[in-house]
């Protein structure tokens, strides 16, 4: 492979990563997560007859063990947690002490810590029935450790074993926030000022709104904000027992919308839902004994540490309700243990372009009026904590500057009473202010 084709690796970025991940407070950020922490448990003792009674499991990427502790709650018979970070030796002290003065009695002898990465050789591990994994970070695939999990896989899982999660499903939509723009924008106008200590700064505007616009936003977000909401239909599914590390590396996501609003669309907002399913999973099973977990991490369901992230447009674009925005985010690893991320989305199908034979280069140079261009590095974050649903007031399409045709309105105010909050009929109120 010649050093251009090469794929970026992660090792150089191994110290910063698992220093970050040794420290407790860091797994405590996860543990507290209880959308997280109890979905997990659901899935694994809602599945302990097929997946971990009397089995041998594998916990990738341990941390401080919490799924190892739920696979022996389960009846797991062996636990095999592999660890890289120095949160191993924590993990062992804890499992160390189980028995001691009548603390952690059901874990006793069940559960052997492995300060290792997974991807080292020769590790002390035997094929396992049942992988267990927290892969997952912003828009899924941040951090790259699903490659992780994907190693695990093809390396230690017996033929017809379960994983969980099993699949990750990615959603993207488009949205509108004249805030978020205008505050982005507000950073970057800095940088467009002809006296600043008597220095012209000017000539690093354009830096600076490539810079700005280029970091994509961490944060809760409004469900009402987006112009059209995706459905289970719209999710680009991720099966975790079939894809190659190799298909992770670069990965296109196409899309097809259609707004659901007159407004300006100032970007792409991304989140993402993970399955528990139990195996088999290369045909459809009804009968496999067992019990799926739909975990999502949307903008309308209950929050989760990972929240959702949003790529703003430099430039917004105007859609009318009922036109067709198409396009496709293409996401290429890096080597910040990250993606860099390629959108392009157009309001005229024939501008539309093949994202396989995308010029990185030329990309975001070629400019239509009908189309949009971005480019973002995922590892980039900024956040924006804004969102606050707790004091939300009765909120209407039009206060986000979202418009409704004159069939929608007719058509809603048919559907509901006049006390109904009718905002928008897809989400229930009481769902995001608790
Ligand atoms: N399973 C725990 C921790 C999840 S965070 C929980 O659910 O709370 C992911 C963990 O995986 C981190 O502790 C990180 O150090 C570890 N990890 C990441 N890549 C790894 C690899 N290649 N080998 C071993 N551990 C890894």
């Amino acid at each position: 492979m010649s050093s251009s084709t090469a794929i970026p690796g992660v090792e150089h970025r191994d110290p910063q990563y698992f220093g970050y991940y040794a420290m407790l407070q860091h797994q405590q950020n996860m543990l507290q997560d209880n959308v997280r922490t109890s979905t997990y448990r659901s899935a694994i003792l809602l599945n302990a007859p097929k997946s971990f009674q009397s089995k041998t499991v594998m916990d990738v990427g341990a941390g401080s063990g919490i799924l190892s502790y739920f696979a022996v709650q389960a009846g797991a018979d062996k636990v095999y947690a592999v660890e890289a970070s120095g949160m191993a030796k924590k993990m062992q002290k804890l499992v160390k002490a189980a028995g001691e003065n009548g603390k952690n009695q059901f874990l006793k002898d069940k559960i052997e810590v492995i300060n290792a990465k997974i991807e080292d050789p020769d590790l002390p591990i035997p094929k396992v029935d049942t992988i267990v994994s927290e892969p997952i970070g912003v828009l899924l695939f941040h951090e790259r450790m699903l490659e992780s999990y994907i190693y695990a896989r093809d390396h230690y899982l017996k033929p017809g074993g379960a994983l969980y999660p099993s699949h990750g499903g990615i959603y993207l939509a488009p949205f509108t926030d004249a805030t978020l723009w205008s505050e982005t924008m507000a950073k970057a106008r800095f940088w467009d000022q002809p006296s600043f200590y008597g220095v012209d700064l000017s000539a690093l505007y354009k830096d600076a709104r490539d810079e700005m616009f280029g970091m994509p936003v961490v944060g809760h977000f409004d469900p009402r904000s987006l112009i059209t909401t995706p459905t289970f239909l719209d999710r680009y599914d991720v099966n975790f027992s079939t894809i190659t590390t190799k298909e992770m590396q670069d990965i296109t996501i196409p899309f097809k919308w259609t707004a659901n609003y007159t407004g300006l669309m100032h970007g792409v907002a991304g989140w993402f839902d993970l399955t528990f399913a139990p195996p088999p999973y290369d045909q459809p099973n009804p009968e496999a004994a067992g019990t799926t977990i739909e975990m999502s991490t949307g903008p309308a369901a209950d929050r989760t540490h990972w929240q959702q992230v949003r790529f703003l447009f430099k430039e917004p674009l105007a859609v009318n309700a009922t036109q067709v925005i198409e396009g496709w985010m293409r996401c290429i690893v890096n080597d910040m243990r990250s993606y860099t991320i390629y959108v392009e989305v157009t309001l005229d199908s024939t501008q539309l372009s093949d994202p396989a034979k995308m010029d990185k280069e030329q990309f975001l140079i070629a400019n239509h009026p009908l189309r949009r261009r971005g480019v973002w590095e995922l590892h980039e974050q900024t956040y924006n904590y804004s969102f606050n649903p707790g004091y939300m007031p009765e909120h209407q399409p039009e206060y986000s500057c979202l418009y409704q045709t004159e069939e929608q309105i007719d058509a809603a105010t048919k559907n509901s009473s006049a006390d109904t909050k009718s905002f928008d009929a897809m989400y229930s109120y009481d769902e995001f202010v608790n």
